[in-house]
């Protein structure tokens, strides 16, 4: 077979928010048809996009008022594939980095047929060992255009069946304590909340939540606790109040810690902050009940659907979670909620300015719309 190869590669700055606008056009004509073969031009486009949030977001390490995300569109044979990469500084991640890993990493998609995405995921996995968001962006927009491909929902393309999607939970952040009752009142349409603690005023938190609502609650701490002792005693109280689970209540690092603690609670602890990828997971077996997956984290749909496999081999729940994102990624996430047990996919909701839409939530139920691949419409 004949090839003739074009590449262009250019730099533009953006004014708009001081962010970077980076457009790649990678070409590779090929002789062929369309059907499972990988024939014509690839075209990738790169950039920034600030997500305003609604309200001002905190947990125990930070807060924000909006974030950076990088989206990426993938376009090949008129068939255009969306991702989108949420940086998070607790990762050591930010969209300057992102960006750049995802540009050298771009030939990985002219060197490949795209059908062959599990050959693509593992040049991924060599080419993108930090920032894995980057990661979770390409390969979130391969699957979506590999889906709409093949004509056909992704999370059908995976043999799952949406009626399982489990009701996700709805986030509130850490506020005063008139605006967390507010935020539980806004919320009534949610049927589970999980409430973010880990600063001095936990037991606040949570009486103020009780004090508007009596629906199922779940705790995350983000590693808010640094002394067992203390994280027992909260646990504990918290059991007293009906919360379902406890999130990453200590430092990923004090995993000896979590395991003394598991054993003397009777309440599931999920690894969020201690895990990232499939090969994290046997060695927190004996330290948390479950796992909380999330793309950013894993590095795509391909990593999260390896840990589901690990997780369910080793007995672990498994939750679904989400970084702030728009309804690209968001969307991704959801395509594989069927196969979890706890689902956590609101990020969408927190932020005022979705340049997309997709996967919507019904009273925490999903809705899956019929659109081959994610379902997504929308711009960046
Ligand atoms: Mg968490």
């Amino acid at each position: 077979m004949m090839l003739s190869r074009k590449e262009f590669l250019g730099l533009t700055g953006s004014s708009l928010l001081g962010v970077s606008v980076l457009k790649a056009f990678t070409a590779l004509h090929g002789g062929g048809g369309l059907s499972t073969k990988s024939s014509g031009e690839v075209m990738i486009e790169i950039k920034t996009k600030r997500l305003n949030l609604a309200h001002t977001w905190t947990i125990s390490r930070n807060s924000s008022d909006y974030k950076d995300n990088v989206f990426v569109k993938i376009e090949k044979d008129g068939i255009v594939g969306y991702g989108e990469a949420a940086p998070n500084v607790r990762y050591g991640e930010n969209a300057e980095l992102t960006t750049k890993k995802m540009k050298d990493a771009l030939h990985i998609f002219k060197e490949n047929d795209l059908f062959h995405y599990t050959d693509i995921k593992e040049a991924l996995d060599s080419a993108i060992l930090k920032q894995s968001c980057a990661k979770a962006a390409l390969d979130i927009a391969l699957m979506d255009w590999v889906s709409k491909a093949l004509n056909t929902p992704l999370y059908r393309m995976l043999g799952l069946n949406p009626a399982k999607a489990p009701v996700t939970s709805f986030s509130i952040g850490i506020d005063t304590i008139d605006v967390i009752k507010q935020k539980v009142r806004e919320a009534k349409d949610y049927p589970i909340l999980k409430i973010k603690v880990g600063k001095k005023n936990d037991e606040e938190i949570i009486n103020a939540v009780r004090s508007v609502t009596d629906k199922p609650i779940r705790v995350d701490a983000n590693e808010g606790w640094k002394d067992k002792h203390e994280a027992l005693e909260k646990i504990q109280w918290l059991k007293s109040k009906g919360v379902e689970f406890i999130e990453q209540p200590m430092p990923s690092n004090m995993l000896d810690e979590t395991a003394w603690l598991r054993e003397r609670v009777d309440m599931p602890i999920v690894a969020d902050e201690a895990v990232k990828t499939a090969a994290d997971i046997p060695k927190l077996a004996r330290a948390y009940d479950g796992i909380n997956i999330k793309l950013m984290k894993s590095g795509g749909i391909q990593e999260a659907l390896r840990m589901i496999a690990i997780a369910k081999a080793l007995n672990m729940k498994i939750m679904l979670g989400c970084m702030i994102e728009s309804s690209v990624a968001i969307s991704a996430g959801a395509h594989l909620a069927p196969y979890v047990d706890w689902a956590d996919l609101d990020g969408n909701l927190l932020i005022s300015n979705d340049p997309f839409s997709g996967v919507k939530v019904n009273k925490g139920r999903f809705v899956f719309n019929d659109k081959p691949g994610l379902g997504v419409s929308g711009t960046f």
